[in-house]
């Protein structure tokens, strides 16, 4: 048996909600060499049509014209408690909105809203509908992962990928984040 390593990440769960679950996500994007983060903190705090950034007066003029389909005005903070990503050639974590505040992460449209407020939400940059990650990513996510069930005492059974989220909410799946090639029951199996 492996020995079932953690990070050294503090939490502190007085000043968290009482998370019963953790929802893995990708950035469905390349990780380039360097910090991919930001941008995806950029992405989640400006104005959005149909996925690409836009001005706040773009925004409002093709809203009244009904020019797209998806408007997102700027979250508060990126949609995410935190991520992980290839940094300069190592594995690195980076905490997003406070885990006070629920997530921006795992709401389903017209079905529920619980998963953004009962779990928390992590994304690892990369697409792994391309490929698995790297044993390197995928060991650091497990690492992390443990560290947040044993902050919240979470059971694997909750440790869920995006897509999951559509089957317990009994509607069809609507994506296939943390990606195809991320297999959720070997995570599991390996918490
Ligand atoms: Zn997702």
């Amino acid at each position: 048996m492996p020995e079932k390593l953690k990070l050294n990440v503090p939490i502190d769960v007085s000043r968290s909600r009482p998370w019963k679950g953790i929802v893995w996500h990708h950035s469905a994007t390349a990780d380039g060499p360097g910090l991919n983060w930001a941008a995806i903190v950029r992405f989640h705090t400006s104005y959005r049509i149909d996925g690409q950034i836009v001005t706040a007066e773009e925004f409002e003029k093709r809203l009244k014209l009904n020019q797209g389909k998806s408007f997102l005005k700027p979250w508060k903070d990126v949609g995410y408690h935190g991520g992980t990503e290839w940094a300069n050639g190592q594995v690195v974590f980076h905490w997003g909105r406070p885990l006070s505040m629920i997530g921006a992460h795992a709401g389903v449209k017209g079905a529920s809203n619980q998963f953004n407020e009962q779990y928390l939400g992590l994304c690892a940059i990369g697409n792994f509908d391309i490929a698995p990650p790297k044993p390197e990513h995928w060991d650091f996510n497990l690492r992390l992962t443990r560290t947040f069930m044993e902050a919240f005492q979470i059971p694997a059974s909750h440790v869920i990928g995006h897509r999951e989220v559509f089957d317990k909410l009994g509607v069809p799946r609507q994506k296939s984040c943390p990606g195809s090639r991320w297999d959720m029951d070997l995570l599991r199996s390996e918490l």
